[in-house]
């Protein structure tokens, strides 16, 4: 079975994130099947970022979604190890500036998106717009509520002008993530990436499952699915993603454009 009809969230289905266990590996019973598996699919993902720059016809855009700790940086670096930068972007998402809180939620990620030929990855989303914003009252209620249809509208709208977009939420326990925390704790050069805040973010685990909730029930669509992946074993989680990634760009069924002139009638002295 495909990774992807795996762990695609199914549209218009109610989904509930305690039926989906973060502890999954699908098929893979140990790490070292599971990274030689990886090895090969990146392989592949390197030959289809080639021949989507050649073709330049589409933009791909890749969302990475989860709870703090629950590997999105990780991610990127894994999965992404063999693409050429030139034809990559990501883009982290923070706290909005104050001149892109002067616009509408989704003028900053509209501004990001990948052109084609391009490889977009979201470190963070317009979907925080619907998260952080949503648990903590950043906006009332009846702005965030409607963002769900806005959200849709729009990416039904880039899908439609040639982005192919696929979505990640990277599924982690609550336990998992404390694990990943006292590690982080432990060691110094990991410091740099907690902050007391994210400490204070785990009280709000439930609500943030809520919310994450609401995201995959009501945005997995047609033209912008979500994948929920099991996320507490960082190998599988980056073998389901890249698989994902690979089987999409290979159902594009893309070629090399032909040359606009007669390759046998060139002669170089
Ligand atoms: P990090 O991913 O650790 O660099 O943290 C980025 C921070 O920016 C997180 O705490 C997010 O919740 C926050 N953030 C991202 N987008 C938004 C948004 N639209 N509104 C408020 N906070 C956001
Ligand atoms: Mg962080």
């Amino acid at each position: 079975m495909k990774f992807a009809d795996r762990f695609r969230a199914p549209p218009e289905t109610r989904i509930r994130l305690a039926d989906c266990d973060p502890d999954g590996t699908a098929d893979y019973a140990s790490k070292k099947d599971a990274r030689k598996a990886l090895k090969r699919v990146t392989r592949r993902l390197t030959e289809l970022q080639y021949l989507l720059y050649a073709e330049n016809k589409r933009g791909f855009l890749i969302v990475l979604q989860g709870m703090d700790a629950s590997g999105k940086d990780g991610t990127i670096r894994h999965v992404m190890r063999g693409v050429n930068p030139q034809g990559t972007r990501v883009t982290s998402f923070k706290k909005p500036s104050v001149e892109e809180l002067d616009h509408d939620f989704l003028w900053r990620i509209h501004r990001a998106m990948p052109r084609r030929g391009d490889i977009g990855i979201f470190n963070r989303s317009h979907y925080e717009d619907v998260l952080v914003v949503r648990v903590h009252d950043l906006v009332p209620q009846h702005v965030w509520s409607q963002r769900y249809d806005q959200i849709n509208a729009f990416e039904k709208n880039l899908a439609e002008n040639g982005i192919v977009i696929l979505k990640f939420f990277l599924h982690i326990s609550k336990e998992e993530q404390k694990k990943r925390f006292e590690d982080r704790l432990a060691n110094p050069t990991r410091h740099w990436k907690i902050s007391p805040a994210d400490f204070e973010e785990r009280q709000f685990w439930d609500q943030y499952t809520e919310a994450f909730e609401e995201v995959l029930t009501r945005c997995s669509t047609e033209c912008a699915p979500w994948y929920v992946i099991p996320a507490n074993r960082k190998w599988f989680r980056n073998l389901a993603v890249a698989s994902i990634i690979v089987e999409r760009l290979e159902s594009l069924d893309m070629r090399f454009p032909e040359p606009s002139f007669d390759v046998s009638e060139i002669r170089i002295d």
